[in-house]
């Protein structure tokens, strides 16, 4: 059920209607818009009686909802979502760009990544201390230590940390650390960990798990958001195919079909979706083209000494080249746009 309060409705008709809901015994998800607020319900195993809403003062119409989801869906909220980590913006005006090595190794090597990546301007810096691994025998992340190091370099270079929380039992740990908490591609449908980041009080970043459809990755973002976390960000990173030339196949045509349906942010991680170094500046400055809201790159110093993903982390100068390029596309398609206008 999807409530549309009418334009000119007050806060108390807006409250009244949250009432009724929670007597109901459901969950009520207000969506203020530009032009009008929508309420999500959730919680409820069968149809609800539009009835109830309908009489209520400030309602213009309450609506059966048939698509799967609720929350993230655009019927509920018309204008695109902006994610925002402290004064930066994920889905707003610039393109957002995240870059850190795959792993955070050591202190050394971290504050040496963090540093060209401050360098360029980009604030946002990634790096996991928890690291979700195909082998046990691979290096598995330096744990709560790895997050020490991270806010060691958010402190010194004035950044904020995305970082991989991999389960339930180190979620607090991993939230307290982060500004925002990334659930990674083999996590995308463990349901427990996505109700349990969708109670976390910091921004998520959920990346599209290596065989799932759009439908799939939109209902893994409603686990969290009818959680009441509707600060969740999209990531396309790649997914399996029989093309052996690539790590995974990057799946540039998710963005528009997510911006059709849902009002989420969606990056783009060219790093893990072509898993070669040389690959990475093409479909970074293709994923822009295409619409994206920025993307996530690794990068590394020393790459052929990195304990993960060497071989797609770019080069701090590559990175320097990315971050230029990046902008530079988005403004032309910026400009462009405006012209039309
Ligand atoms: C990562 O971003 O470090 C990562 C492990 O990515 P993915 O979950 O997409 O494989
Ligand atoms: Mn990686």
């Amino acid at each position: 059920m999807l409530i549309v309060m009418k334009p000119d409705a007050t806060e108390s008709q807006v409250e009244e209607v949250l009432k009724v809901i929670r007597d109901l015994g459901f969950k009520p998800h207000p969506m203020p818009g530009a032009t009008r607020t929508a309420i999500g319900v959730t919680g409820n195993q069968g149809a609800i009686d539009p009835a109830h809403f309908e009489m209520l003062s400030g309602v213009a119409e309450a609506i059966r909802v048939s698509k799967p989801y609720k929350l993230v869906g655009r019927d509920l909220k018309q204008e695109d979502t902006v994610v925002r980590v402290g004064d930066v913006e994920i889905g707003g005006a610039e393109p957002a760009i995240i870059a850190g090595p795959c792993a955070v190794e050591s202190l050394d090597q971290t504050l040496a990544i963090a540093e060209v990546v401050a360098s360029c301007g980009v604030k946002l810096f990634r790096g996991g201390a928890f690291k979700p691994r195909t082998s046990p025998y691979s290096f598995q992340g330096l744990g709560e230590e790895g997050l020490k190091i991270l806010a060691e370099a958010r402190d010194r270079f004035g950044l904020r940390i995305v970082t991989e929380v991999l389960d339930t039992e180190t979620a607090d740990l991993v939230e307290a650390y982060a500004d925002v908490v990334q659930v990674g591609a083999r996590n995308m449908q463990n349901f427990s960990l996505l109700r349990r980041v969708g109670q976390a009080r910091k921004p998520v970043m959920l990346k599209r798990g290596m065989s799932a459809t759009l439908d799939e990755l939109l209902l893994a973002a409603e686990y969290i958001m009818a959680e009441g976390n509707y600060n969740v960000i999209l990531c396309e990173r790649g997914v399996r195919t029989f093309a052996d030339h690539t790590r995974n196949t990057l799946d540039l045509s998710i963005v528009p079909a997510v911006q059709n349906r849902s009002h989420l942010p969606i990056l783009v991680d060219p790093s893990h979706g072509t898993g070669k170094r040389h690959k990475v500046i093409p479909l970074a400055r293709a994923a822009i083209a295409v619409g994206a809201d920025g993307i996530m790159v690794e990068v590394h110093n020393h790459p052929e000494q990195a304990l993960s993903d060497g071989p797609q982390a770019l080069l701090p100068e590559m990175f320097k080249q990315l971050v230029a390029e990046v902008r530079a596309i988005h403004k032309v398609i910026a400009e462009a746009d405006a012209s039309l206008v």
